[in-house]
């Protein structure tokens, strides 16, 4: 499957959650066996070699990629949360978006101290969340090694605010 095949498998919505936002509903390319695979294949592949000693993925719909991506590398997961969910001490960041602002959450003891951390969300967008997680993930004493995006919105700048991190997609729009 090209890259092509995988992005006409993820379903437009158009208007939602809101007026004049098209939503990238990867339950399509998800539910496709194959697709799936590829795209966890895909990351795998791309980081079995690169020294990674732990996985962090951004709730929710990056808890469904960087959980498999975790286990076939053989390293841990480490969720980062909205506030409120995770039961133990935590690091808490809040960050803005285009209509108010969302806070993030991880708990302080998730981390060795200096672990490469692969960072990992559906889609990369304005980069306001991924950037927001990577604080975190310092916070709590990692080091990110790259973040990992299924799709990337390349129309809304969103890699060129992430300058200092590098950052990988498998489909981009
Ligand atoms: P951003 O912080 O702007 O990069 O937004 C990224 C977060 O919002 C990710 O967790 C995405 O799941 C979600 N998101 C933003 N825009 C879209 C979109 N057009 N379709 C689906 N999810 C989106």
């Amino acid at each position: 499957m090209t890259s092509n095949d995988l992005a006409s498998l993820v379903r437009n919505i158009p208007d939602f959650p809101q007026p004049g936002i098209q939503f990238k509903d990867i339950t399509t390319l998800i539910g496709n066996g194959p697709a799936f695979n590829q795209v966890i294949s895909t990351m795998v592949e791309r980081y079995r070699n690169a020294g990674i000693e732990a996985v962090a993925g951004v709730e929710s719909r990056g808890f469904i990629f960087s959980a498999p991506i975790a286990l076939q590398l053989g390293v841990g997961l480490v969720p980062v949360r909205k506030p409120g969910k995770l039961p133990a001490d935590t690091y808490q960041i809040e960050y803005e978006l285009e209509y108010g602002s969302n806070k993030l959450e991880i708990h302080r003891d998730a981390l060795t101290p200096g672990a490469r951390v692969l960072l990992v969300d559906d889609l990369l967008a304005t980069g306001g969340t991924i950037l927001a997680a990577s604080q975190l993930i310092e916070r709590a004493g990692g080091s990110v090694a790259e973040l990992a995006f299924v799709i990337e919105l390349t129309f809304l700048g969103g890699r060129e605010k992430l300058a200092g991190y590098p950052v990988f997609s498998v489909i981009q729009y």
